[in-house]
């Protein structure tokens, strides 16, 4: 048998059509939703991702500012900036891009966005509010998209045993959590885990998320497990997952490719959350 691919792309493509009718409800012009994004600094990828975002936020009718404080800012004047796009009631979204410059606290910048404004999910009362496993309308969007790709290819979550492997605050620690919320055992692994690939094959879902090319072959995988490709590394040859697909395939129940996995539902959550945030300012949705 070979694992049933999931495709991110079809998926994130069919939740941008279910978000349009709702951004067109909320209005239009100076009424849609608006979506501010921070990007300070000259990372080439971080340049990517935002004109991404901006593309898809102005297909959808969502109104997008791009601000670009330049590399030299410094950590008051990035705070400054966030603070007063929290205070601005145009704005119903805000995203920081990561990673800041290294002369930048990225802390401080981070806990200046407003928590109801926060579409990352990264501000300590939604992050707190996920590891509480309280209900929140934000939760980190690459994570968030691994879960909504399970629940749409009807991975059965509850009662099952997962691993994940890194724990970054944007990846690994909110999966971990999410899933943990879903009512799955989880273990977080991490580079100092012993035994990695023992405790991986006794897995039901396998979410790899260390950024270290094709480390996950077949003898980390369980026979019939849903392997969830976070992993992205550019190479000469495009990019590459974390699994070695021609390895796993075989073996897996479900995987998600590279590209055209994981990578297309993070901005597609990002836009339901500010759409969900944009809701909720409005008060025409529960919180
Ligand atoms: P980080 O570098 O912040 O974290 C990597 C994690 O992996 C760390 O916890 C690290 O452990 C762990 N790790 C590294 N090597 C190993 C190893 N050999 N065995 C076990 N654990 C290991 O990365 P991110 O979380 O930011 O990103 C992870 C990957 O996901 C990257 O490839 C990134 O490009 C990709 N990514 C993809 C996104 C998408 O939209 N598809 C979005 C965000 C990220 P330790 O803590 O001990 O150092």
């Amino acid at each position: 048998m070979s694992a049933v691919i999931i495709d991110g792309a079809a998926v994130a493509a069919r939740i941008r059509d279910e978000l349009a009718g709702d951004v067109l409800a909320i209005g239009e012009g100076a009424a849609a939703p608006g979506l501010a994004v921070v990007l300070c600094g000259d990372d080439p990828a971080s340049a990517v991702y935002v004109r991404n975002k901006g593309r898809v936020a102005e297909k959808l009718g969502i109104r997008f500012q791009l601000h670009t404080p330049p590399a030299s800012s410094s950590t008051g004047e990035l705070v400054a900036l966030v603070r007063s796009l929290s205070d601005d009631p145009a704005i119903d979204g805000i995203i920081v891009q990561l990673p800041l410059p290294r002369h930048i606290e990225p802390d401080p910048v981070i806990d200046a966005v407003a928590p109801e404004k926060d579409a990352d999910g990264f501000h300590p009362v939604n992050f707190g509010r996920l590891a509480e496993g309280r209900p929140s309308l934000v939760t980190p969007g690459t994570p968030a998209g691994c879960m909504e790709l399970m629940r749409r290819y009807d991975v059965p979550i509850e009662g099952r045993r997962a691993a994940v492997i890194g724990r970054s605050t944007i990846v690994g620690r909110p999966m971990a959590l999410l899933l943990t919320n879903a009512h799955a055992t989880v273990t977080l692994c991490h580079s100092k885990t012993a035994a990695l690939p023992a405790i991986c094959r006794e897995a039901d879902i396998l979410v790899a998320a260390a950024g270290r090319p094709g480390m996950v072959d077949a003898t980390y995988v369980k026979p019939g497990a849903c392997v969830i490709d976070v992993g992205i590394t550019p190479t000469v040859d495009g990019l590459v997952g974390d699994v070695d697909r021609d390895s796993v395939e075989p073996v897996a129940g479900w995987l998600t490719p590279v590209p055209g996995g994981v990578g297309p539902m993070t901005i597609a959550m990002l836009m339901r959350h500010t759409v969900s945030l944009a809701l909720a300012r409005r008060h025409t949705a529960p919180v």
